[in-house]
């Protein structure tokens, strides 16, 4: 499958984004939470910069991505917020993204109409620290806030097999939503990913008909070891 990927411009806020109708994927997360190395191996080059100043750059950095014969969509990748820091400055840096590429604080932007771009977000947390004060915050936020959002839990090859199934379990009774686990070193999870971003970016397929004969019934309670591509909805 080909993928194309271009950078298009930094952006210091949402009102600066291209406005062009294209769905808008924004991905949100701790600096050094493996960020930029996902993008790279989402789109199989070297578009993101893996983090050198942690912290430095407040723009967020758009590249336009189209995978096969799939629409073209708007990846945003956000700067990271809370590096070596915690508690309030982080919650406060958080919050500063948030109203500036999500609408003002704790309040959506408008429900988009069919021919406005739509805006979803994944918020990436590291498998291996379930349940961050800020990770939490950030999801609680982005719950009410952003129209489709999902969990994906970054570095999950960092993690024993054993450890693995205890982290997702934790992450997934600390969020109280599915967690996709990836790895952009082995690769592992990145096409449920890209399910992921699909279901995000093109909201009513057909074959996401969830009672319909299109597909399997999805599980009502996925396990740990499942591998949910369900966004959650408002
Ligand atoms: P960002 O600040 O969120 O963009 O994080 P980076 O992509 O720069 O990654 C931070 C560090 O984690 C770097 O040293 C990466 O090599 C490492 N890293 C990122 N993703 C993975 C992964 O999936 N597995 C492993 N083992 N290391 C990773």
């Amino acid at each position: 499958m080909i993928i194309e990927a271009e950078f298009v411009k930094s952006a210091a806020a949402a009102s600066d984004l291209p406005r062009e109708g294209v769905p808008e994927v924004a991905m949100v997360g701790r600096s050094n939470v493996g960020k930029s190395s996902l993008i790279n191996a989402l789109v199989r080059k070297k578009v993101a910069r893996t983090s050198a100043a942690p912290g430095k750059t407040r723009l967020a950095n758009i590249y336009r991505v189209a995978r096969g014969s799939s629409r073209p969509f708007f990846l945003v990748d956000l700067p990271g917020y809370g590096y070596a820091r915690g508690g309030a400055q982080s919650a406060r840096e958080f919050e500063e993204l948030a109203r500036a590429f999500f609408g003002r604080a704790g309040h959506a932007r408008p429900v988009p109409s069919p021919r406005q771009a739509s805006v979803s977000a994944l918020l990436l947390v590291d498998a291996r620290h379930p349940g961050l004060e800020s990770d939490v915050d950030a999801w609680t936020w982005m719950r009410q806030a952003v129209g489709a959002s999902a969990l994906v839990a970054t570095k999950i090859d960092k993690l024993s097999r054993g450890e693995r199934i205890r982290a997702l379990r934790d992450l997934q009774s600390v969020f109280e939503d599915p967690v996709l686990p990836v790895s952009a070193a082995t690769g592992e999870g990145l096409d449920e990913l890209w399910k992921l971003i699909e279901s995000l970016t093109n909201p009513n397929p057909t074959a996401r008909n969830r009672s319909g004969p299109a597909g399997p019934p999805l599980p009502k309670k996925p396990s740990p070891s499942e591998h949910p591509t369900n966004p959650r909805k408002r």
